[in-house]
């Protein structure tokens, strides 16, 4: 009669640990090639090619689409939605699960370059919610892709291999940091000292700025480019590390990013062995969460519908009515990362409505903060339509907000999709030390968050 949160560890069998245990190798593989979104959008591709999807822009070329197709359509580079046709009309609805490829991270400024003191810098401006000293003294690595005056493209990625430098931001050290140590965690390090050092050997007899100058030698000799290039480039700063395990029983994964790729990669496993579904499935990766889902590539844009449109059209014929229908008839699980109980911080967690590491998969029936506010509310009938679709395909599941009320509080792109009139509910893997250039899963949520989306896949 009581409720009690089940254990992954205590509930599953061998033969489950098993694939557990091969989906978390290959989760941390497909960590350490999608840093970025850009480069999240390439694996997901790559996978998604190799599994028998095909480009919608071949597929609009051929003029047909039949039940069972496997369709992929990329967005500038950054996003990617993935299709797989049902046998019903696209009226009857989609089973979509959207995730975000973005993570938090530090962007270089458009005049990023300069010298003080004999060490040559590149100015950054942070992207989504950080706390600012956590980057400091930490190895970095620099992705970007950069137009030269010629006009040709050229990709960046530095400090990601064993044998190549990293980048690094100073901290003051603790013998002189009497005053320093007076300052609030937000003011320790502000905004404009986030300057990543990039080297310190001057170029001979150079008056003015040497090390820049030998620094931009570099780059013409490497890359073929020149400083007012930068004007132009798009260039994210990550951490370095590799995804590591964690724990004398390896139990938990650490690594940059699992909000959101957590989400997105166990999605982007259960769709790609999805087979002839009866509703048209939707695998969903956005950009631009971390900073409120806007632009060209973030869920607010029209991206979706557009290529809902397209598919519809080559599909029998598409009219507002029919394409309304379809959008309205949708079932959406918003797959995002939430808190998992750290027991470190209990004072920011009410116990009985946090989600426990190893406890499964968490569904959030809503987010927002101050009283709900800015969330999207599940309601009682589509929670018991998941619930039982995850009970089917024996996912263990949790429930969770996010932290005690007024404490603070948070959004997905929930709302973006209700706002069609879909029914929406965030899922997704609990997470300890959400937001820190490292951060922290346990092998258990990351399976049963895969369980759970492929049960939606193929119940609802
Ligand atoms: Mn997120
Ligand atoms: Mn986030």
């Amino acid at each position: 009669m009581e409720y009690k949160r089940k254990n992954v560890w205590l509930n599953i069998d061998q033969g489950k640990i098993d694939e557990l245990e091969s989906l978390s190798t290959d989760y941390m593989d497909f960590m350490n090639k999608s840093k970025t979104e850009r480069l999240a959008v390439k694996e997901i591709v790559r996978r998604a090619e190799e599994a028998g999807f095909r480009n919608i822009d071949e597929v609009i070329a051929e003029g047909k689409l039949e039940a069972g197709d496997k369709v992929y359509a990329i967005n500038r580079q950054k996003a990617v939605a993935l299709f797989v046709i049902g046998s019903e009309d696209f009226e009857a609805g989609m089973s979509i699960v959207g995730s975000h490829l973005d993570s938090p991270r530090l962007d270089l400024k458009t005049v990023p370059l300069y010298e003080s003191k004999d060490i040559a810098y590149l100015k950054t401006h942070y992207y989504g919610g950080i706390k600012k000293y956590h980057w400091i003294n930490i190895p970095l690595a620099l992705h970007g892709v950069i137009y030269n005056k010629g006009g040709e493209k050229i990709e960046v990625s530095i400090g990601e291999e064993a044998d190549e430098p990293v980048f690094f931001i100073s901290e003051l050290l603790v013998h002189l940091s009497k005053d320093l140590n007076q300052k609030k965690a937000a003011e320790v390090i502000e905004g404009e000292q986030l300057n990543i050092m990039v080297g310190s050997i001057p170029l001979e007899d150079e008056k003015d700025n040497p090390v820049k100058k030998n620094i931009l030698n570099i780059l013409k000799e490497k890359y073929n480019i020149e400083e007012e290039d930068f004007l132009t480039a798009e260039f994210e700063v990550v951490p370095a590390d590799k995804a590591r395990l964690v724990g004398l029983d390896s139990s938990m994964i650490m690594a940059y990013g699992h909000d959101d790729k957590v989400c997105a990669y166990t999605s982007l496993r259960a769709i790609l062995e999805s087979e002839n579904p009866k509703k048209t499935l939707v695998g969903l990766f956005v950009d631009k969460e971390e900073i409120g889902s806007v632009g060209a590539t973030g869920m607010s844009s029209q991206f979706f519908e557009n290529t809902v449109i397209e598919l519809m059209n080559l599909r029998g014929g598409v009219d507002l009515v029919s394409f309304k229908r379809a959008m309205k008839n949708s079932k959406v699980l918003s797959a995002d990362v939430t808190l998992a109980e750290d027991p470190n911080f209990l004072e920011a967690t009410e116990e009985n409505n946090t989600a426990k590491l190893g406890h499964g998969v968490c569904l959030t029936k809503y987010t927002g903060s101050r009283g709900k506010g800015g969330s999207n509310d599940a309601d009682a009938e589509f929670l018991q339509e998941v619930r039982l679709a995850f009970d089917k395909g024996e996912a263990i599941w949790q429930t969770g907000e996010l932290g005690k009320i007024d404490q603070g509080g948070g959004g997905t792109i929930a709302y973006i999709l209700a706002e069609y009139g879909m029914q929406v509910v965030d899922c997704g893997t609990p997470v300890i030390s959400m937001h820190a250039p490292l951060e922290l899963v346990s092998k258990a949520d990351v399976y049963e968050t895969y369980r759970a989306y492929k049960s939606f896949y193929e119940n609802i």
